[in-house]
């Protein structure tokens, strides 16, 4: 499986606009177009983000506005039945949906517990449409996000804390249970290095009791930092010698700005590669073993990466392997990179797009993120606005 001087020369291409935008009535084209023109402002970015917290803060009426702009373009609703029409529309054109229920990092037991009532109403119903069943949860959603920080530093916990990390463990493993139950998988997103030894334990530890017969439970490894690569060996080993089967969501990681200032702020060696190419390079080099041990392992390729689609079609070329393989999966966020989802699910690949939903107030952090992230103009991020100016150009007939 050498990856040959000329290696990306499958029949997969993303520049058909008309394909990738299918999906998209003029009006809707617009918007994305003025949407991601605004994004690709920094300054905007960056004071409309502390803006919309501090708003959401004072309670201010702004979820309309935000509901009507970037909310739209990266959410399918603010609950399960609003995402309907969006998950149907992709339906058309071959794309699955990842129901992802926005909760992240919070603090109160009894909002702990509505997250898990919540997650396990998004696997029940995945387990009714083919084309949702596979759903995503971050653990900081299910426990809270400094206890799994002490537990990752390796401090004990008080008698309370155990408690309250026995009782979030539950909250796991509910969910875990209700999903092999219905046969819906659950992809478990990766967080903060400083908590995600306790998540990877977690969610190994699900893996071992619930992917006997079928990969029903996924961890996620961030390619972004430097020692995922041998991670992901140890752990496919570890799962062959358990005898389970390894589910793992291939990212390069979204939180690299906040990993290095922590890394540099407290003065340990940051978790980051030292450079972009080094992230690339274990990203591709993670789907290739993923790939070597297709027998035990599902994954997911989940990037807006062209080049690393590609990668993966042309290897599944030289494997005279099927595109359909059950057990790759490709996907991008909603509302992002529809050229790479819809040119692969017209070239026959399993694709899915992670939709998130919930109040908006709950998906602020997710929206946020998305903006940052698409602020660059350089890379696939801008490839993006001139995708949509590109299609747009095309229907005009210019
Ligand atoms: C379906 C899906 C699920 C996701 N789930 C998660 C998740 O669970 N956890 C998570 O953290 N992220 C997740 N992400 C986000 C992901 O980690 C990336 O932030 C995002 O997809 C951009 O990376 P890329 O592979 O798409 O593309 P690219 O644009 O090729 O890569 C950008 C990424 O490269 C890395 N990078 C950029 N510059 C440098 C540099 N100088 N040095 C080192 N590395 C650099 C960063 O990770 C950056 O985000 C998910 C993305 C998708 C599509």
């Amino acid at each position: 499986m050498s990856t040959d001087p000329k290696p990306y020369d499958c029949e997969l291409s993303f520049e058909d606009t008309a394909i990738a935008f299918a999906g998209k009535d003029n009006k809707e084209l617009k918007k994305a177009i003025q949407l991601f023109g605004l994004m690709n402002n920094p300054s905007l970015v960056a004071i409309g983000s502390r803006l919309a917290q501090w708003a959401l803060k004072m309670h201010l009426p702004v979820q309309g506005i935000i509901k009507a702009t970037i909310f739209t373009q990266f959410c399918g609703g603010t609950s399960i039945q609003e995402c309907i029409p969006a998950i149907k529309k992709l339906q058309e054109f071959g794309v699955h949906t990842i129901l992802d229920y926005g909760v992240e990092a919070k603090q109160e037991e009894n909002e702990l517990e509505l997250a898990a009532q919540k997650l396990v109403k998004t696997v029940r119903y995945a387990e009714k449409d083919p084309d949702t069943n596979i759903i995503s949860s971050k653990v900081t959603g299910l426990i809270r996000f400094d206890l799994l920080a002490k537990v990752s530093a390796g401090k004990s916990l008080s008698g309370p804390e155990q408690q309250e990390y026995i009782r979030g463990r539950k909250r796991v493993k509910f969910l875990c249970k209700n999903a092999y139950e219905t046969g819906v998988q659950v992809y478990f997103d990766a967080e903060e290095s400083w908590i995600q030894d306790a998540i990877d334990r977690i969610v190994t530890e699900m893996m071992q009791y619930y992917n006997k017969e079928k990969c029903i439970v996924f961890n996620t490894v961030q390619m972004y930092r430097h020692d995922r690569l041998v991670f992901l060996q140890k752990s496919i080993q570890k799962a062959k010698e358990g005898k389970y089967l390894y589910g793992v969501k291939v990212v390069r990681g979204a939180y690299m700005e906040k990993e290095r200032k922590r890394a540099a702020e407290m003065g340990y060696d940051s978790p980051i590669q030292a450079d972009k190419a080094a992230t690339d390079r274990d990203y591709n080099a993670g789907i290739e073993l993923c790939l070597k041990n297709l027998d035990m392992v599902s994954f997911c390729n989940a990037t807006h990466n062209e080049e690393s689609c590609l990668m993966l079609c042309n290897l599944l070329d030289q494997m005279e392997a099927s595109n359909t393989h059950p057990n790759i999966m490709s996907a991008q966020l909603y509302g992002m990179s529809d050229h790479i989802s819809f040119n692969m699910a017209k070239a026959g690949f399993n694709v899915a797009k992670y939709m998130p939903y919930g109040p908006v107030e709950e998906v602020i952090p997710y929206l946020i993120r998305r903006a940052q992230e698409n602020t660059s103009v350089e890379g696939q991020m801008g490839r993006e606005l001139s995708f949509l100016k590109e299609e747009r150009r095309r229907r005009r007939g210019i």
